[in-house]
C-alpha cells in the first residue's frame, strides 16, 4: 500500500504541475496555503477515501493502484489486484461491442462513462456504472488510465421495476376502452390515451377535456385550482359531445385528484407537488340511448292512455254541453207555462218530464265521465316536456312532412305543475298544429319556442303554417266537440278546451292568435314567478338539446 501511495504522489503531482502547467494554480490551492504539494496530497487523501471503486492503469489497463473501495466492492486486496488486468472483473454477460467502444474513446484521449456487467473475486456479479478517464502527458500521449465505478444494481433494478411498471401502466391505458386524459391546474393536457386522441379527431380537433372539465366545474361549481386545494373525487357526472357528424355521444365521467411532484433541481425541496386532474370517461351513449328509448315508450303508453282517458272526458262534456243548451231552453218554456197558470197545464206536463229525463241523463254522463289520475304537484321543465312530446309525436310529423323549427331557451325555470297533464297539454297543442297544417298544404311547419316572460314566467309559443283562426274560430275554439279543421281523421275536437283546461288548473294561462307572418299561433304561460317559483327561487332547468 505504501509503494502504491508513492505512486499514486508521484502521479497526482504530476498531475498538478500538468494542470498548472496549463492555467494558474486553483484558488483552492492557494487557499491551502502549501501550493502544489499541498493539493496532491489533498488529492491522495480524497482518493484513499472516496466511496467510489477507483483505480490507476498503464496503458494496456493493468492495474498499478486500486483505492479501498475498490477492494471492497470487488473483494480483491490491493495486492491481489496489482499487475493484473482490468478484465479480472470481466464478465461474459458484457457485449464485446461494449469493450471495444470503450477502448476506441479512451484510446483517442476521451472520457468514457457507461455500465458494465463486473464479477467480484466470489465470482458473485453486479452492474458497474463505469468512467474511465485518460491522465495525458504534457505532449498529449495517454500515460494512465484512471478507472472509477459504482455498483448499481440496485439502482438498475428500481429503474428497470420504474420502466416496466410504466409500460404496464401505459399498455392498460392505452388499451383501456374508456377515454382517460390527465389535465393540469391550467387545463392543459399532460396525457391522454388513444381513446381520448380518438374522440379528439371527431370532435375536429377541438379538446374533449375542455367538455370534461366544464362539466366537472358546472357538477361542483368549482375550478380544478380550488378544487386541488380541498381534495376532490367524484364519480358518473354525466356528459355530452356533439361529434363532427351531428352525433350527440354520452360520457360518464369520473375525477380523481393527482398530485405530480416537481422533477426539477429548483422542485427539490418544494413539500407540494402541483395537482392535475385525472378524468376518465367512459362511452354511454347506446345505454343512454336505450335507456331514452324506454322512456319514450313509457311517456308514450302513459300519454295515449292519458289521450284516451281525456278524448272520453271531450266527449262526454260535449255531450253535456250540447244537451245542457235544449234543457235550458225547455226549462225557460216551464218556466214561463208556470207564470202563465192553469191554462198551460196541458203543456206543463210533459216539458218537466222531458227535463226530468233530460236531468237524469246529464247526471249519469257526469257520473260516467272517468277520471284523470291523481298526480302530485312538482318541479317541471317545460324544455323536457317539449323534448319529449316530439319525440313521441315524431312519427306523425314525419308523415304529415312536418318541419319542426324547436328554440328552446337555454335557462328556463321549473314551473310547478303536474307532469303528465303538462305532458297532454303540450301534445295537444302539437296534434292542433298538425291538423291546421294539414288543412292548409303548401307549407308546412311548426315553430315552437320557450322563453322567460318579464315577470319571470314561462312562456311557451307555436307557430304553425296552418289556415290560422277566423273571428268564429277563435269564439268556438274552447268548446268541446268543436273543430275547426276539416280533415280531422276522427279526432272528436281540437283539444284547445282540454289544453285550457290543464293549464287553468296549474294557473298559467292560453292565447289563441294569428300569427303576423299568417298561420295560427299559441301561447301558454306557465305560472313560475307568480307562485313564487321564478328562476332566483327554483333551480334552472335542463339545458337544450
Ligand atoms: P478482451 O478480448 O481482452 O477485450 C475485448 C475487446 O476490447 C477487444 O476485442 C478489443 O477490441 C478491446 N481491447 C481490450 N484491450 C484492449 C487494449 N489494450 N487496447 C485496445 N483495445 C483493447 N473491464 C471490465 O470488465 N470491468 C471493469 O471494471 C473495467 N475497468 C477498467 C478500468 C480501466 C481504467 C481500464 C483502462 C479498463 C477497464 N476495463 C474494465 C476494460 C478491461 O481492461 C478489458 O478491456 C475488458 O474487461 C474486456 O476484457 P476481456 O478479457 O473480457 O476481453
Amino acid at each position: 500500500m505504501a509503494r502504491a501511495l508513492r505512486y499514486i504522489r508521484h502521479m497526482t503531482s504530476h498531475m498538478d504541475e500538468t494542470k498548472q502547467a496549463k492555467r494558474p494554480l486553483s484558488a483552492q490551492a492557494d487557499r491551502g496555503g502549501g501550493g502544489v504539494p499541498v493539493v496532491s496530497e489533498v488529492f491522495q487523501k480524497a482518493v484513499e477515501h472516496v466511496p467510489v471503486a477507483t483505480s490507476i492503469t498503464d496503458v494496456h489497463a493493468n492495474i498499478l493502484y486500486v483505492n479501498p473501495a475498490f477492494e471492497k466492492l470487488t473483494g480483491y486486496s490491493h495486492d491481489e489486484v496489482v499487475g493484473k488486468n482490468e478484465s479480472i472483473l470481466s464478465d461474459k454477460a458484457t457485449p464485446l461491442k461494449i469493450y471495444k467502444e470503450l477502448w476506441k474513446t479512451i484510446k483517442s484521449g476521451e472520457i468514457w462513462h457507461g455500465r458494465l456487467v463486473n464479477r467480484r473475486k466470489n465470482q458473485s456479479k453486479y452492474l458497474a456504472d463505469l468512467t474511465v478517464l485518460p491522465v495525458m502527458d504534457d505532449d498529449g500521449y495517454v500515460m494512465h488510465y484512471m478507472g472509477m465505478h459504482r455498483d448499481v444494481t440496485d439502482l438498475n433494478q428500481l429503474e428497470r421495476k420504474v420502466k416496466n411498471q410504466d409500460a404496464l401502466i401505459s399498455s392498460v391505458i392505452e388499451a383501456a376502452p374508456v377515454v382517460i386524459v390527465l389535465v393540469d391546474a391550467s387545463g392543459r393536457v399532460a396525457f391522454s390515451n388513444s381513446a381520448y386522441k380518438e374522440l379528439k379527431r371527431e370532435l375536429t380537433g377541438v379538446e374533449p377535456s375542455e367538455h370534461f372539465v366544464g362539466a366537472l366545474k358546472e357538477s361542483l361549481g368549482q375550478n380544478i385550482r380550488d378544487l386541488c386545494k380541498k381534495g376532490f373525487d367524484f364519480t358518473a357526472v354525466e356528459v355530452s359531445l356533439k361529434t363532427q357528424s351531428g352525433d350527440t355521444r354520452w360520457f360518464a365521467c369520473s375525477a380523481t385528484k393527482v398530485e405530480e411532484q416537481d422533477m426539477s433541481a429548483a422542485g427539490y425541496f418544494a413539500e407540494d407537488g402541483s395537482c392535475g386532474v385525472l378524468l376518465v370517461a367512459s362511452d354511454i351513449t347506446h345505454q343512454r340511448r336505450r335507456y331514452e328509448q324506454a322512456r319514450t315508450n313509457a311517456v308514450r303508453a302513459v300519454m295515449a292512455e292519458q289521450q284516451m282517458v281525456q278524448g272520453m272526458r271531450e266527449v262526454i262534456s260535449g255531450a253535456i254541453f250540447q244537451m245542457q243548451g235544449p234543457l235550458n231552453i225547455m226549462s225557460a218554456a216551464s218556466s214561463m207555462l208556470e207564470r202563465q197558470g192553469n191554462s198551460a197545464n196541458a203543456l206543463q206536463e210533459p216539458i218537466n218530464q222531458v227535463i226530468n229525463a233530460g236531468q237524469t241523463a246529464l247526471e249519469r254522463l257526469r257520473a260516467a265521465m272517468p277520471n284523470t289520475a291523481d298526480e302530485p304537484v312538482g318541479p317541471v321543465n317545460i324544455n323536457e316536456i317539449i323534448r319529449e312530446v316530439l319525440d313521441v309525436s315524431i312519427d306523425g310529423l314525419l308523415r304529415e312532412g312536418i318541419v319542426v323549427e324547436w328554440t328552446p331557451a337555454s335557462v328556463l325555470p321549473n314551473v310547478p305543475g303536474r307532469m303528465n297533464a303538462l305532458r297532454s297539454l303540450v301534445k295537444y297543442l302539437v296534434d292542433n298544429a298538425i291538423l291546421a297544417v294539414r288543412d292548409r298544404g303548401d307549407e308546412r311547419s311548426l315553430l315552437i319556442n320557450t322563453r322567460v316572460t318579464e315577470n319571470g314566467d314561462v312562456s311557451l309559443e307555436m307557430r304553425d303554417s296552418g289556415p290560422g283562426f277566423d273571428d268564429s274560430i277563435l269564439i268556438k275554439a274552447y268548446e268541446p266537440l268543436f273543430t275547426a279543421w276539416k280533415k280531422t281523421r276522427s279526432r272528436p275536437g281540437m283539444g284547445l278546451s282540454l289544453a285550457r283546461q290543464i293549464i287553468m288548473d296549474q294557473g298559467g294561462s292560453i292565447e289563441i292568435k294569428n300569427a303576423l307572418t299568417g298561420g295560427g299561433k299559441i301561447e301558454v304561460v306557465f305560472a313560475a314567478a307568480s307562485l313564487g317559483h321564478g328562476p332566483s327561487a327554483l333551480q334552472q332547468g335542463v339545458p337544450s338539446s
